[in-house]
């Protein structure tokens, strides 16, 4: 599994700078390592969707060290594809979940007692 580092010194050889300038995006996307510690911590950012997310977060744009701007997108885009061969869309990962009972269970909710003030 590829650590930020190695994402952050290939985004050099691509676009120039030095690895600092890409490790806060990779290490983003890695974040998710904390909660699961195998490849499928990649679900949760690793798809086209998490790539937008990357941008809002960082801006549209990364000036390098070097005063290059770039798109943050290519850095989101080459993150994930080095890690999966592809840019998957987040409906890729959720047809790989199995559904569960758990999932879709709910409690009843009395929204007409509610709407009369009354306690949930
Ligand atoms: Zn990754």
């Amino acid at each position: 599994m590829a650590h930020p580092y190695h994402h952050a010194l290939s985004s050099v050889r691509q676009f120039g700078g030095t690895p600092e300038d890409y490790l806060p995006l990779h290490s983003w996307f890695d974040e998710s390592k904390a909660i699961i510690a195998d490849f499928r911590h990649r679900a949760l950012r690793h798809h086209a969707e998490g790539i937008f997310m990357a941008e809002r977060l960082f801006g549209t744009t990364l000036t390098l060290s070097t005063g290059r701007i770039i798109p943050a997108r290519w850095i989101g885009e080459q993150h994930v594809r080095e890690d999966l061969g592809r840019i998957p869309s987040f409906a890729d990962w959720v047809r790989a979940i199995r559904p569960e009972p758990w999932m879709g269970r709910a409690i009843s909710i009395d929204i007409a007692g509610l709407a009369r003030g009354g306690e949930p």
